[in-house]
């Protein structure tokens, strides 16, 4: 891990959250991420900076004055203004890619410091790693639950031990699982995300299967399929171009997709495929809706009709 040296400049991070936390306040406490090492993801080599926890409370302090009494705080950033009238005001995402890392005193600072100017926040999510994760004590991280830490987004990605290690994710399908079991412990909601065909063409069918099998050992409340977009610039488009990763077709994502559907054993979670890199969303929650989410894709797996899927040019990361 990059640890920032004192007085290094804080560049604000682009806003890059998860769907459900689009009417949050986005609150950067880091910029890149300490896991720089994922291949295919547009942060490879993004060095970590952590954010001056003075800065973070000068910036809820202006943003308190501003929602409260609609007042602008000389030299404060324009953007706080800009997130803030887009605000619902009961929830806040903290930023960056993992802002987890955030040394622990600092987070208990800035959550204290959330809380006292703003009482009836419902919830604060944020980016979070499994080594993160394994870095709090289970104690630490029910003390983040006290001050509202409620949901934790992390990117899995595949089950699958030997495509983890290809994409550099750091980290094993079991290290997955203890992290995942640590954070329900602590009573942290989970929202995990996977990705469609990372495991290419020759490793389609296990990445599928181990990744129902991670997701079913980890059990989240929130589980999201995203479709792998190779990402100009990033180790893995540079394979891919090289002939070494071979991209599965649309319909074999779908394929993934109805595997995962099926093979996945959840207590309960609303699990969804409508993140806009998709080629069909689906939502719903299982296992209840499993045989309505699972005929959905096949009927147009069997269609075979490419028409039905959304087009190219309508995907985004
Ligand atoms: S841990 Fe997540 S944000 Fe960080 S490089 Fe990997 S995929 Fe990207």
């Amino acid at each position: 891990m990059e640890a920032r040296r004192e007085g290094e400049a804080f560049k604000r991070p682009g806003i890059f959250r998860p769907p459900s936390e689009r009417k949050s306040y986005f609150l950067p406490l880091t910029s890149g991420c300490s896991n720089n090492t994922c291949t295919f993801c547009g942060l490879y080599g993004a060095k970590l900076r952590m954010r001056d926890i003075e800065d973070v409370k000068h910036e809820i302090d202006a943003l308190s004055l501003y929602v409260r009494h609609g007042i602008h705080v000389a030299g404060a950033d324009e953007i706080v203004y800009a997130v803030a009238r887009g605000w619902d005001g009961r929830r806040v995402f903290l930023q960056d890619g993992d802002a987890l890392v955030y040394p622990f005193p600092k987070l208990v600072d800035a959550l204290r410091h959330l809380n006292e100017k703003f009482p009836e926040l419902e919830r604060v999510g944020t980016y979070a790693t499994p080594q993160d994760i394994h870095r709090r004590s289970v104690d630490e991280l029910r003390e983040l639950r006290r001050l509202k830490l409620g949901i934790f987004y992390t990117g899995i990605e595949s089950g699958d031990d030997d495509v983890l290690q290809r994409v550099g994710k750091g980290v094993t399908h079991h290290r997955m699982v203890e992290a995942g079991k640590k954070a329900k412990e602590a009573g942290i909601a989970l929202s995990l995300t996977v990705i469609l065909g990372l495991g290419g063409a020759e490793g389609s069918t296990r990445h599928a299967m181990e990744t129902a099998r991670v997701l079913s050992d980890i059990d989240p409340e929130y589980a999201g399929a995203l479709t792998l977009t190779l990402v100009p610039g990033t180790p893995l488009y540079h394979e891919w171009q090289q002939g070494n990763f071979t991209l599965i077709s649309p319909l074999e994502f779908l394929g993934e997709l109805k595997t995962i559907v099926e093979n996945s054993g959840f207590s309960r979670c609303f699990f969804s495929s409508m993140h806009a890199s998709n080629y069909l969303s689906v939502r719903g929650e299982l296992p209840r809706d499993r045989e309505r989410i699972a005929g959905e894709i096949e009927r147009v797996l069997s269609s075979g009709d490419a028409s039905l899927l959304r087009p190219e040019f309508l995907r985004g990361l």
